[in-house]
């Protein structure tokens, strides 16, 4: 979908931060995290939201998130992982494009879950790698 904001970053047109890439899956860092660590994971294909994802994808793209949800915890040392689905407007959802939050979760942040950081400098390449290095 050639205006798909995450199709463009599939294509490589827009920069992320990879945490993850297979064949048919792609994980990178939101840009406005709501925790350090706050991942998406989205299929290559582009489908507009959980409705219209066909069964197959929708499998392949949350055994991802649950490795991911895993290495998450691990590599950002939280004491609990998030998982969410926006779907449409009226629940969220501002991209078009089916993505699963990954969200990391430490003791006695709740009060924080409205908050959307920003990673300065070298931070966020520190981030993909603390992940990485939980995923191996
Ligand atoms: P949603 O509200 O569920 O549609 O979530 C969309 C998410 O995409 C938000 O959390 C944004 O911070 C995130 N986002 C928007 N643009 C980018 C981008 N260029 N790279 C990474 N994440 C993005
Ligand atoms: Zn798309």
């Amino acid at each position: 979908m050639p205006e798909c904001l995450f199709c463009k970053i599939i294509a490589g047109e827009i920069p992320s931060y990879k945490v993850y890439e297979d064949a048919d899956t792609l994980a990178f860092l939101d840009i406005n995290p709501n925790n350090y660590g706050h991942t998406l994971v989205i299929p290559k294909d582009h489908f507009e939201n959980i409705y219209t994802t066909p069964d197959e994808t929708l499998c392949k793209t949350m055994i991802v998130v649950r490795k991911l949800a895993t290495a998450i915890r691990n590599g950002m040392e939280a004491d609990g992982i998030n998982v969410t689905i926006n779907n449409e407007p009226a629940a969220g959802q501002v991209v078009d494009h089916l993505h699963i939050h990954i969200i990391p979760r430490h003791e006695g942040d709740w009060e924080t879950k409205s908050q959307h950081l920003k990673y300065k400098d070298d931070q966020a390449i520190e981030t993909i790698e603390k992940i990485k290095a939980a995923l191996q």
